[in-house]
Order: C-alpha cells, then sequence, then structure tokens
C-alpha cells in the first residue's frame, strides 16, 4: 500500500520535470510583483500583458495566467517539457507540493510517486 499523501516527507520530494502540475487545468495566481516581473522578463508593457495574457480567475480576486486551449499553461513548453518563465514563475508553481496539494497529487506527480514508492519500500 502506498502512503497515505500526509505521511510522505517532502523533504525528500525531487521534481521529475515531467510537466504534469503545468498541464492540468486550474487558475495560476499572480500577484500584482509577479506580473511585473513576468511582463519584464518576456519584455512585455505591463499593461499590455495583463490585458492579452491573463484573466480573471473564477473566484474574480485575482488574476490568472491564460491557458492554452487544453488547460495547460501557456508557458508549458511540451516539447522540452520545460516553464519558458522559469526564472519568475508564480509562488503557486514554486509551492507545489510543499506548501499547497490536494488529495490523490501523488498519483499524478511523478516526483510524488518516486517519494511514495520510496517511502513505501522503507516501511516495508
Ligand atoms: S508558469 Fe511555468 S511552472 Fe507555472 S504552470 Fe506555467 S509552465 Fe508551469
Ligand atoms: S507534477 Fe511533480 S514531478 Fe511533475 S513537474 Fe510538477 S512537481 Fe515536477
Amino acid at each position: 500500500m502506498t502512503a497515505p499523501t500526509d505521511e510522505l516527507d517532502l523533504s525528500q520530494f525531487q521534481c521529475l520535470c515531467c510537466g504534469t502540475c503545468c498541464r492540468w487545468e486550474g487558475p495560476v495566481r499572480v500577484t500584482d510583483e509577479e506580473l511585473k516581473k513576468i511582463a519584464e522578463y518576456l519584455n512585455i508593457p505591463l499593461q499590455e500583458f495583463i490585458d492579452k495574457h491573463t484573466v480573471l480567475t473564477p473566484d474574480r480576486r485575482s488574476l490568472s495566467l491564460m491557458e492554452k486551449e487544453d488547460g495547460s499553461c501557456r508557458y508549458y513548453d511540451a516539447e522540452t517539457r520545460f516553464c519558458q518563465i522559469q526564472a519568475v514563475k508564480p509562488k503557486q508553481c514554486r509551492d507545489f507540493p510543499y506548501h499547497w496539494k490536494f488529495k490523490g497529487w501523488e498519483k499524478l506527480c511523478a516526483g510524488g510517486a518516486r517519494l511514495a514508492e520510496l517511502q513505501k519500500k522503507k516501511q516495508s
């Protein structure tokens, strides 16, 4: 049996760059400060970046990065499996899975699956 999500020791977590967390649907929230940093990084005037590359979150409380039609983040490069704004990616992206996750996350995240497997082996 796999260790329950809450029991996984995230100090041993390693991202395996599978890209799943950049492909699943759902808002990638950006703060005002992050908006400025990303716009600057992409060399796009701030207002243009806000108008053309962000949308209001469903709860209308903040802006999020616009998604591609398939729901993946528009800054996810499927060929290289890399974030095109890695240097300035939002906190929400950096925080997964350390500061937020959801039930069953480790089944979708390759790093989480590996961690669950490692910890399962240790327990047996
Ligand atoms: S900003 Fe980068 S890390 Fe965040 S979801 Fe988009 S591609 Fe992934
Ligand atoms: S789903 Fe997990 S392993 Fe895959 S890119 Fe995201 S954090 Fe890394």
